[in-house]
């Protein structure tokens, strides 16, 4: 049992037989009025989301500043039916008939260009329950655009090339804000060939997956089974040709620490604890040489930086009972916080990649302990070995794990039968429940700690579906709370600390750009159908070790509160194609394959 964590919540919303539609509104009109002075620019959106139940809803509204800073908002807008504001947080909502006006609550009163601000309320209406279509921040209608009342030419117009609020277009230090809009991912052909190869495969093998160099030989290609004939020059060359001159965002896992998963087994590497001269040297450098010679390319490389790495140096350390030697030794000696800082710095100055850093995931950081000591640490990587926070463009959170992405059937603020929530074995006192919450309040956090606004999160959807006919279709029942939320998750793992191989697991959601507000994308970070580890102990030139949490029959350890693994039997060795695996990911997906 983990410590209750202190504090209060952080924002949790009810999403128990909600409908939940989302709108990214884009006003049409163009003749706006601006209040603002007359030698600033200003332009915004405004992404309104709306989780309904039939007789009230609440709405998380986001607006993004596309023009000039400002220190205190208004947002105003029109409600198209008989809708009735109630309650708000984050901002004040006053209304008037149909028209609305929502202003700052002080601590969000500045937004800065291309920053955004989030604000909800809740409100009841009958009839229809339709978003307005048209917003004003600050008297000036937001058209996704920079309206600039000096320039006849009308920059405004959502999708100019070169307005640089357009989601796209680069930014100050030549990036844009979130590389996978306007983009299409690589399609790794190694991967793809072996999903293809699968009876069914042919519906998901052209989906992108993430290239992961899991060693120093990956980086020029070894032909091992996780790796394949290609090294990082061939999949760039490919990559090119897939482009065929268009914007592609191309994926690729940092994947190397000295001592690395130093709280598993099954993906220990080939470094040893004290070796961070060659991650440097050997690991890093090479591999920045080799995407600098691709910077005035058309692709936009997205690092995944260092999966399991930090988190670890905060849970699994002493005087936790979780604590392992390695993880001590690597918290002792620096070596991951360095190893971390110097990818970022180093891959950083290459103009055309995008560091995302790994985060965990709700059921491993989402305790108020381990959330706020991971995201300092965090920010203390990205301020070592010359790294600065500008390196960092976003986070990655279930990287290769199976954390469901929204749980729809029980809420954090729900009481059932006199116990909380997240008073439930399940949820066991974390703050969160599912990986899109978890995701955008980290974001909060993060750059409330001091890194950039415009920070993007990425969530990894490759394994967390949990669909097929064991999926519950609505809440379970209120007899106890343990019932409740047994009955109504999705995620069907015995303990959310178990992470290899998990039996049930179906693929997620395909990848796809923006998907919420402050998620720059859903990803398949993990390619699906390659091993977490073996089930049994499989001699290997790898250094991959063999971690029970990957045998069935293993009843656990303190990390997954000593429960049995849920792990799949015949796995092979980490990163090997694993068919049976990949057969139930596909039977289980959610949403299903067609
Ligand atoms: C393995 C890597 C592999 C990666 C992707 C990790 O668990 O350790 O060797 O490349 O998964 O499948």
């Amino acid at each position: 049992m983990r410590t209750p964590p202190r504090g209060a919540n952080l924002r949790s919303w009810t999403r128990r037989g909600l409908a939940v539609t989302s709108a990214l509104v884009l006003g049409t009109g163009l003749a706006a009025i601006s209040s603002s002075p007359v030698s600033a620019a200003a332009g915004c959106e405004v992404d309104y989301q709306v989780s309904d139940w039939g007789s009230g809803f609440t709405a998380s509204v986001s607006i993004t500043n596309l023009g000039d800073a400002v220190d205190g908002w208004t947002l105003g807008w029109d409600f198209a039916g008989n809708q009735q504001v109630t309650n708000a947080w984050n901002g004040t909502v006053s209304q008037s008939g149909q028209s609305v006006e929502a202003t700052d609550a002080g601590h969000n009163a500045a937004i800065a260009t291309n920053a955004s601000v989030t604000f909800g309320f809740q409100a009841s209406y009958s009839g229809s329950n339709a978003a307005p279509t048209e917003f004003t921040l600050n008297g000036t209608t937001c058209t996704g655009g920079i309206d600039d009342p000096g320039d006849p030419g009308d920059p405004g117009d959502p999708g100019d090339p070169g307005d640089p609020g357009d989601p796209g277009d680069p930014g100050a230090d030549g990036r844009v804000d979130n590389p996978y809009v306007g983009a299409d991912v690589y399609v790794n052909p190694i991967w793809s060939a072996n999903a293809a190869a699968e009876p069914g495969g042919d519906a998901v093998a052209d989906e992108p997956t993430g290239v992961w160099l899991d060693r120093i030989s990956a980086i020029e290609g070894n032909d091992s089974p996780t790796t394949g004939s290609m090294g990082l020059r061939d999949h760039l060359d490919q990559a090119l040709e897939q482009a065929n001159g268009e914007p592609l965002v191309f994926q690729v896992v940092i994947y190397n620490l000295p001592g690395r998963d130093c709280a598993a087994l099954a993906s220990n590497g080939e470094l040893g604890p004290e070796e961070i001269d060659r991650y440097k040297n050997d690991y890093i450098d090479p591999i920045a040489d080799i995407l600098a010679d691709y910077e005035d390319t058309e692709l936009r490389i997205v690092t995944t930086v260092e999966i399991d790495s930090l988190p670890n140096l905060v849970t699994n350390v002493s005087p936790r009972e979780t604590a392992t030697d390695n993880c001590d030794q690597m918290l002792a000696n620096g070596n991951y916080v360095e190893g971390v800082g110097y990818a970022l710095a180093t891959l950083g100055d290459v103009a055309n990649v995008y560091n995302y850093v790994d985060a965990g995931h709700h059921g491993w950081i989402g305790w108020q302990d381990n959330f706020t000591a991971s995201a300092e640490l965090f920010y203390e990587a990205a301020n070592t070995a010359g790294a600065t926070p500008e390196d960092v463009h976003g986070f990655i959170a279930n990287t290769a794990n199976y954390s469901a992405l929204v749980e729809e059937n029980f809420a954090i603020g729900e009481t059932v039968a006199g116990t909380p929530v997240r008073q439930s074995s399940w949820v066991d006192w974390n703050q969160f429940t599912d990986e899109l919450s978890y995701s955008q309040a980290l974001r909060e956090e993060l750059v409330g700690l001091g890194f950039e606004d415009g920070l993007g999160m990425l969530i990894d959807t490759s394994r967390n579906g949990w669909g097929g006919p064991d999926r519950p279709d609505g809440p379970g029942p209120t007899t106890s709370v343990d019932a409740y939320v047994d009955g109504g998750r999705y995620d069907r793992r015995i303990q959310s600390g178990n992470w290899c191989n998990q039996a049930g697991a179906g693929l997620g959601e395909r990848p796809q750009a923006a998907p919420e507000p402050g998620i720059d994308a859903y990803v398949w970070m993990k390619p699906p159908g390659e091993s977490d580890g073996s089930s049994e102990e499989i001699p290997n030139d790898e250094g991959k070790g063999f971690d029970r949490m990957c045998d069935p029959t293993y009843e656990g350890n303190p990390r997954n509160g000593n429960n049995l693994s849920g792990a799949l039997p015949n796995a092979p060795v980490s990163g090997h194609w694993f068919s049976e695996q990949f057969q139930e990911l596909l039977a289980n997906a959610h949403p299903p394959i067609q």
